[in-house]
Formats: C-alpha cells, structure tokens, sequence
C-alpha cells in the first residue's frame, strides 16, 4: 500500500503520518521546510511575535499593577533570532515524527504526472518518478496578491515579509482587516509602529458578529489603530523615501511600508492538476465529502481546497483524506469526513476572538428559533484580578432543545476557552450540561457557564 503525499504543511504532514501510523509506505513531498505556511510563515511565527508584543503592551500598564517597568526599544535582531528558534524547532519536531514513523520525505518541486504518477525535481538535481496506489494532494495555498498594486516595489510586503521582521516601521499601511491584518496591527502598534488599516467591507473582521468586532476595533484603535473602513487602496507609489497610498476615497495615506494582507489563494499553478482530468473550482481542486477528486485515487486536502482556511482544519482533513485512501485501497468505503459545523476561529489580537458555530442573525436567517445569552467579563473575578475584564461570552441555542448553535467569545484566553464549546458542540449537548458542570474557581471559563445558565433559562430546559 503506497501512498504520496504532496505538500508538507499541516494538512500534508498529519496526512503523511496518519498513512503512516495505518501501515502506508508512505513518501512526503516537500519544496521547502517541512510544516508548511502555519509553521514557516503563518501561524506560529505571527503567535511568537504576538507573544513580544503582548509584553510591551502590558508593561504599558505596569503601573496600574503597581508595578514600575517599561521597555526601553524592540530589539527586532532578538525578537527574529527567538521566532526562528521557536520555528526551527517545530520543524524538527515533524522531521523526527517523519522518521519514527518511517515517511521517506522527498525534498524538492513535485508535479502530478497522472493519476498514479508524481514527478519530483529533487534539490540536489536529480529527478524522480513516484508512483503509488493513492496520491494526497496538500499544496496549500499562496499570498493572494492585488492586481493593482506593484508588489516588486521596494516598501510593499506582505505577510511573508511582515513574519521576517525585517524592521519596526514607523508607519505602516494595512491593507485588509481580516484576521492577518489585524494580528499585524496589534503587533505593530504594540512595537510602537503607527499604523493604519484600510478595510473594503464596513466592519473589521468581515463575516464575524457586529457585537464582537466593535469591541475588537475599539480595543485595536486605543492601541492607537487607525481604521478606514468602507475603501479601499487603488494606487501605491514610491515617492522617494516613503510609500504614497491613495484610497477610493481620494484620502491620501504617507507611510514606510504598505502591507498587503487581502488573503491567500489555493496554491495549484503549474503542478499539472488540470492535465492529469482534476476537475477545479477556479484555482481549488475540488472534492467530495470525503476529499476524493474526480480522479479515482487522488485526494486533496487544506487550503488547496479553498473553503474554511485555518490550519486545524487542514490538519483533519489530512487525516481524514489519509484514512479514506487507506480505506479505499484495502477496498472499504471511505467514510471519514470533518465536522466543519463545530470549528473554531481564533484571532490572536489583543483582546483575543474565539468563535465557533453560529451566530443568532445567522441562525434566524436559516429559520431557526434562536435566542443568545450574554455573560461579561467584567463581573469575572479571574479577569478583573488580571486586569483583563473587557469582553463577553456570547452563546447562541435553539429555543425548546437547548441546542448549541455557536459561541462568540472576546476577552482573555478566548482562544483557548472556546474549546469547552466547540467539544459541547460535537458532541451535540446542550447548553443545561454546560451549565451543570461543575468549573473551578475563579477562571474566566466560568463565564462560559454564566452564559450557558442564562441560555438554559431562556430556551426553556
Ligand atoms: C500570516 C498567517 C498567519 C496564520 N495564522 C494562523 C493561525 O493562527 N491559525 C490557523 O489555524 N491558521 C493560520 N494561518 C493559516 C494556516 O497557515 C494555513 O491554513 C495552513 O498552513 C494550511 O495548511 P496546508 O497544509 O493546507 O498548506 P500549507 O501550510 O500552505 O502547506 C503547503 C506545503 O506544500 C508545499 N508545496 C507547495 N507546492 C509544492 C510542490 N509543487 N511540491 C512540493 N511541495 C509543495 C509548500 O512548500 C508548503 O510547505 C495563517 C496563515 C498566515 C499566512
């Protein structure tokens, strides 16, 4: 049983391993490092220089702790060197679980050659043909780049040059307030950078809940984030110096740096898709349930999908699109597939979003009889003894069933306690159980349950 897989981010890796872990002879793909976009340029890297911004912003209220302190300057050579070490070391950590499970991994540019066939450009020069009863497909996705701005421009990033930290700007120009934008945002303006976010929709965080991205922008612009929101970049210039970014608007914004962060796109150009009969959806590859292509024995998985985006979901994928080609070479059905219903979100700015599930306006526009309970973190002993007592916990249910629908929490550790719902959610409980379990005291999960309590009451259970 052969299985290749081609990509070797999180969705490429988990589905590496978990072919692996089935009794696959499995062989990796990868042109790069190992861990892919989250890894090498997305998620941790932006999490480990989140963490050194949180630093200077809390030290900014030392004194309300009653405490003196301050820092002095960032030292961008430090704060880089300790992300790359974080990074160097997760990316060893998946080389070792490679090698303990025995995934022979190829490093160099693949290209799927048929159905059973990919092409490898190996680093070192040579080529190889590797064939194999199935094929993953985990390519992942690649920064999505506006027409109408010259990235080759000096003083243009984006994300990838943003995570290399080359300097602190003293100013800098956001383009898109999505999640990538504003982690940028709060790191920068933590750094002591100015910084300016233009947003096309009226509201930050587009698709999140109006309640939740208020506060999220209130919190951002005490941060000193200014916003445009509703217009939109359409010129960039280098005027000697400094970067001329002209809105829709007629605003005039001056800055060192202009970023892009407007998204990314599914990464399948040039890699022969199309030619060996893989039916796309513009630039994704398209899937079943099951994330079988239309070519008998090739799945794809994770951004190159295109849909949900975040690397947890890339991760299940791979395991689910690795479980099924197993199960399909052994002559079973596949059957695994991912609940997509009970994800959860994260934005790690300060304060942080978790959100899973639905929101009430969402859930009555499907015709769902909704209500929503509200718990604050202000009356949270937890949160206030942290200094952190801004925020809520939103929970959304069914009336008459206690149905779980969605959560929207803003506050401290959001990202981390959003899992106490999105683990409800799966397993199809009520708000009246998360209400009748006991949560230690204080934590600010007990929010949760002031939440839920509240729900249970209003759905009638
Ligand atoms: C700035 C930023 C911050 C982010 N933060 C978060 C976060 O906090 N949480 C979260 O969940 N998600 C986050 N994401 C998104 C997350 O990184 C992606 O969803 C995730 O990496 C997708 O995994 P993947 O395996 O599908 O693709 P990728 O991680 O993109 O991996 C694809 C791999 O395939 C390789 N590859 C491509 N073409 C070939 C080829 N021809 N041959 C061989 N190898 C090839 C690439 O080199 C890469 O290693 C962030 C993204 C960015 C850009």
């Amino acid at each position: 049983m052969r299985i290749t897989v081609l990509g070797g981010g999180p969705g490429g890796y988990a589905a590496a391993f978990e072919a692996a872990r089935l009794g696959a002879e499995v062989t990796l793909v990868e042109k790069e490092r190992l861990g892919g976009t989250c890894l090498n340029w997305g998620c941790i890297p932006t999490k480990t220089i989140l963490r050194s911004a949180r630093i200077v912003a809390d030290t900014r209220q030392a004194e309300e702790f009653g405490l003196q302190a301050t820092v002095a300057s960032v030292d961008v050579d430090r704060l880089r060197a300790r992300k790359e070490s974080v990074v160097d070391e997760l990316v060893s950590q998946v080389e070792s679980t490679a090698k303990r499970l025995k995934v022979r991994v190829v490093h160099g540019a693949g290209y799927l050659a048929g159905p059973k066939t990919v092409d490898v450009y190996c680093h070192d020069g040579s080529e190889e043909k590797i064939e194999s009863d199935a094929i993953i497909l985990a390519t992942g996705s690649v920064v999505f780049k506006l027409p109408n701005i010259d990235h080759s421009l000096e003083g243009v990033w984006t994300s990838d040059d943003a995570v290399a930290i080359p300097e602190i700007p003293k100013n800098i120009v956001i383009i898109g307030g999505g999640v990538i934008g504003l982690e940028f945002a709060c790191a920068y303006a933590a750094f002591g950078s100015r910084v300016t976010v233009v947003e096309l929709v009226e509201q930050v965080l587009p698709g999140n809940d109006k309640r939740v991205v208020k506060l999220v922008q209130a919190k951002l612009e005490e941060l000193g984030v200014q916003f445009f929101l509703g217009d939109a970049v359409e010129t960039v210039e280098r005027v000697d110096d400094r970067m001329v970014a002209t809105l829709h608007s007629g605003t005039v914004l001056e800055s060192d740096i202009v970023m892009s962060a407007v998204g990314r796109k599914p990464n399948s150009e040039g890699l022969g898709f199309s030619e060996a009969g893989i039916e796309m959806d513009r630039a994704a590859v398209k899937v079943d349930a099951f994330f079988r292509t239309n070519v008998g024995g090739v799945y794809a998985i994770g951004d190159l999908i295109g849909g949900m985006i975040p690397a947890h979901v890339a991760e299940d994928e791979g395991i689910a699109g690795a479980r099924n080609a197993v199960a399909e070479i052994r002559g079973e059905e596949p059957a695994m597939t991912v609940r997509y219903d009970c994800v959860p979100a994260c934005v790690y700015t300060f304060p942080e979003v978790g959100v899973v599930g639905t929101s009430r306006d969402s859930a009555k526009e499907r015709g769902i009889d909704a209500v929503q309970a509200v718990a604050k973190f202000a009356a949270n002993g937890k949160a206030l003894g942290e200094g952190e007592s801004d925020g809520f916990v939103q929970i959304v249910a069914e009336k008459g069933t206690g149905r779980i629908l969605g959560c929207q929490i803003v506050g401290p550790h959001a990202v981390e306690i959003i899992h106490e719902v999105a683990i409800a959610m799966h397993h199809r409980m009520t708000v009246a159980e998360i209400a009748h379990a006991v949560h230690a005291h204080p934590t600010v999960s007990e929010v949760i349950k002031f939440a839920a309590q509240d729900a249970a009451a209003k759905c009638g259970v």
